[in-house]
């Protein structure tokens, strides 16, 4: 054995994604005690997936108790899909291949009984910039990350609220051109067909002619003055905008948070985003539009927020 200096109390944080998973042992003051990924093989098939998401947890389960002097205490997971967090299951995940993954009880099996916690990818990622990240100190807010599609987290006194049958946020499925371009939800002219870093990619390949080309080479082409990149531009904000004032018209938030690839481009695209939303809004409040500050870390981080909630929220038997 041996010996142990310092007792760290930690929790086991996992954010599963498509192609990769993102743990961390995170202690109560939010240190991270330990990174690791590993790959999500969802090629191997969906069953396994979870016993590779079951086996980097019980690893880090004993890695903390070797190196911290004491296993962890609870664990938080972020999936992505449809997820029933009051149950603990994975409802749906297309991209895992998984349907009613009873996984909080499963993980909860491996880890010898400890807690755990199950929330949905970007929710979870959501309360971390809320509460740890850009929006800090926000007692509500909307967190919309640009990525392949656009998702949302809606923030409302330190939780995120998930809907009555989790779907909550979903504002990317906003429609904004009705009639425009078929989306996978089965709509047309869906937010995310229009202002998604993979929708910006895909006009600015078609408008330059390089198929190669993605959204933060037409950034660079916006800021060098090309006026075909910034007629792309404008249009994605633009539908973003509208799509960001439904928002706001439902939500009044105090802070939005953007993040995602397309926010990358920092105020190439935040200076004309808050414009165009302050063009269009009338009787409502505007809310400070800042960039996410916690990048792809959020989601683990979040999930370490999950476990650590687990723990406060426990009744002592
Ligand atoms: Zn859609």
């Amino acid at each position: 054995m041996k010996p142990v200096k310092h007792v760290i109390a930690h929790v086991i944080a996992l954010d599963v994604g498509g192609t990769g998973m993102k743990a961390a042992l995170i202690a109560g003051d939010g240190t991270l005690l330990h990174q690791a990924r590993r790959a999500t093989d969802r090629e191997r098939g969906p069953e396994a997936v979870v016993e590779t998401i079951l086996d980097f947890a019980a690893e880090l389960l004993e890695l903390g108790r070797e190196r911290f002097g004491t296993a962890a205490s609870a664990a938080g997971v972020a999936v992505p899909g449809i997820v029933d967090a009051d149950r603990g299951i994975a409802v749906y995940a297309a991209n895992l291949g998984w349907r009613d993954v009873p996984l909080r009880e499963r993980l909860s099996t491996r880890l010898g009984g400890i807690p755990v916690s199950l929330g949905h990818d970007v929710r979870t990622g959501g309360l971390a910039e809320g509460r740890i990240g850009a929006g800090r100190g926000a007692d509500r807010f909307l967190f919309v990350p640009l990525g392949t599609g656009i998702a949302g987290a809606i923030g409302i006194a330190g939780r995120i609220e998930a809907g009555a049958h989790g779907y909550a946020g979903e504002i990317g499925h906003i429609v904004v051109r009705p009639g425009g371009p078929a989306c996978g939800c089965g709509q047309h002219g869906c937010l995310e067909t229009l202002a998604s870093a993979a929708a910006v990619s895909r006009a600015w390949a078609a408008a330059c002619g390089d198929p190669g080309a993605d959204a933060a080479d037409c950034a660079e082409a916006v800021e060098s003055g090309d006026d075909r990149a910034r007629a792309v531009w404008h249009t994605a904000i633009g539908a973003l905008a509208d799509g960001l004032v439904t928002a706001i018209t439902l939500l009044d938030p105090r802070t939005l948070i953007i993040g995602g690839g397309l926010a990358e481009a920092g105020e190439t695209l935040f200076t004309p985003l808050r414009a165009a939303v302050g063009e269009r809004v009338t009787f409502q409040r505007l809310p400070e539009i800042v960039p996410a500050a916690l990048g792809d870390t959020a989601g683990c981080l979040g999930a370490g927020l999950l476990a650590w909630d687990l723990l406060a929220t426990e009744v002592p038997a």
